[in-house]
């Protein structure tokens, strides 16, 4: 069965994600993408094959609308490249997203690294 994944990356990660993104991109393909508003947009440039879904973005509330599609059980995995060297105006959201894919043990990564061993591990041979 096809997954949903979150993608949501901050601004210096953005480009780490679209090269992830781009290098998955045949294994990504079979499953649904939801995306922060900004995230989504550079994604859609590297990948524009890649259906995505957008949420606002993640300071005006798109962190809190992944959160509450986790909550819900409509995310499975959750793909989260935060910036570790810069402040965030909305630290709370990103915290509460990092809380909330823990509360519901969704696969997730905050890596570039931890996000090729989930496919390594075969997060999206299952689709
Ligand atoms: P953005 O949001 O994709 O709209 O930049 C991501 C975030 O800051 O959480």
């Amino acid at each position: 069965m096809p997954l949903t994944l979150a993608l949501v990356a901050h601004d210096r990660m953005k480009p780490a994600l679209a090269e992830w993104v781009a290098r998955h991109a045949a294994q990504l393909a079979p499953h649904a993408l939801v995306c922060t508003a900004t995230t989504g947009g550079v994604i859609r440039r590297h990948a524009p094959d890649l259906p995505i879904r957008l949420v606002k973005s993640g300071p005006l509330g798109g962190d809190q609308q992944i959160g509450g599609m986790i909550a819900e059980g409509e995310i499975h995995a959750l793909i989260f490249f935060p910036d570790p060297l810069a402040p965030q105006a909305h630290d709370v959201d990103v915290k509460a997203l990092l809380r909330i894919a823990l509360v519901y043990d969704i696969p997730a990564a905050f890596s570039p690294a931890t996000a090729d061993l989930l496919v390594a591990g075969g997060l999206l041979a299952r689709g």
